[in-house]
């Protein structure tokens, strides 16, 4: 099988599987309780918020561990909101863990700004986020890297925006397509919020977290035992958190990106003449090597995928969590006509596979498309 779905979920490394035995199996204390062996888990809980502290290049703050980025983009939202004649800005190409939050806020009557994509590049129109910020703005919530298009959001560029216009506004970011991948460094930015979760870059599902710089600024989303600073009560996942912890040892991103930028490349000059002949088109947008969009003109996504599936090549429709509805808003946003959109395909690697993996891939593609465009035609 090769696996072209890697923005929808990862391959476990190996050794994420240890640490889990460890952690579950021996050192399975509650990190709240008080003997010695808690005091020594909850230190473990705490060298891996560091840890993670580090890599994220964030010289001050928390990590709030959850349970899926979906959570963590909850509490970073509902957890920022304010009585008062407040805003809340979005960009018009989230995640529904993001878009599905801000819709409810909107239906219980707080304002919310959508504001629109570039239409070439599909990342947020600056120039139209410039237009939507004001005094009033409370929270700012746009994604680092779009799972739909692979679109680079501008970090820089967003956080000098608020620093002129609202400097007291909450910046989160939902990092998830881009930890551990596009490499960050939240120090040289003004985000107060950074999402990530543990089964996008090769760590268990179950686990995730919220960059918090300043836990005073945000409300939990329920109350319990006050674990966590009380932002997030309940006995934390050990085994997850140190899980997540030994993927992230793991992962080399500015290797990683060098490889996948290869590997992305080596795809795209890998299909065959025939197919390009005959309508596949490469719908990249010059964002993260990890993503890039395919469209097979006159055939429907699905009717790839599917047929791909019975040749071993796995891909994606869009979002994992949008791809069973019909149409793409994100893909709509940014202007591509419905049949693109229809007949696209979403293609993610990730920077263990291998350049054969990678090239056969592409002919399969090719194959099957030209196979499919024979008999419909
Ligand atoms: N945000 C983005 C950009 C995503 O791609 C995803 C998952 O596809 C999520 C949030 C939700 O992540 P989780 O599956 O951990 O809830």
């Amino acid at each position: 099988m090769i696996y072209l779905d890697n923005a929808s979920t990862t391959k476990m490394f190996n050794e994420c599987a240890d640490v889990h035995k460890t952690f579950s199996c021996n050192e399975y204390f509650n990190p709240s309780a008080m003997s010695a062996k808690s005091v020594e888990v909850s230190r473990h809980l705490a060298e891996a918020e560091k840890y993670i502290l580090s890599r994220l290049g964030a010289k001050e703050g928390n990590i709030i561990f959850t349970g899926c980025a979906t959570e963590s983009n909850n509490l970073a939202i509902r957890g920022s909101l304010r009585t008062g004649d407040y805003e809340y800005v979005f960009s018009a190409g989230e995640h529904p863990s993001v878009e599905n939050v801000a819709k409810r806020l909107q239906l219980e009557g707080y304002k919310v700004h959508f504001v629109p994509l570039d239409k070439e590049y599909g990342y947020v129109d600056l120039e139209k986020l410039k237009e939507v910020l004001s005094e009033k703005t409370r929270l700012i919530s746009i994604m680092h890297v779009s799972n739909e298009t692979g679109a680079i959001n501008d970090l820089a560029a967003i956080s000098k925006l608020k620093m002129q216009i609202c400097p007291n506004a909450i910046l989160h970011v939902d990092g998830v397509q881009g930890f551990m991948k596009i490499p960050i460094n939240l120090r040289s930015t003004a985000i107060d919020l950074y999402s990530f979760s543990g089964h996008k870059i090769h760590g268990p599902k179950g686990i995730a977290g919220l960059y918090v710089k300043n836990k005073a600024a945000l409300k939990p989303l329920f109350e319990g035992g006050g674990q966590q600073f009380g932002l997030r009560s309940g006995t934390e996942n050990v085994s997850g958190i140190m899980q997540l912890k030994k993927a992230v040892e793991l992962i080399d991103e500015n290797k990683n990106l060098e490889k996948v930028k290869s590997l992305k490349l080596l795809f795209h000059t890998s299909f065959l003449k025939d197919a390009l002949d005959a309508g596949l088109k490469i719908n990249d947008f010059e964002g993260s090597p990890y993503i890039t969009n395919l469209v097979f003109t006159g055939v429907k996504g699905e009717t790839m995928l599917h047929a791909l599936e019975t040749e071993g090549v796995i891909v994606g429709l869009g979002s994992a969590c949008s791809s069973k509805k019909a149409g793409n808003r994100v893909l709509e946003n940014i202007g591509m006509r419905r049949e693109c959109i229809i007949s696209s395909v979403r293609i993610s690697f990730n920077a263990y596979m291998s350049e054969d993996e990678v090239k056969t891939a592409a002919e399969i593609i090719s194959k099957v498309y030209l196979d499919i465009k024979k008999r419909v035609s």
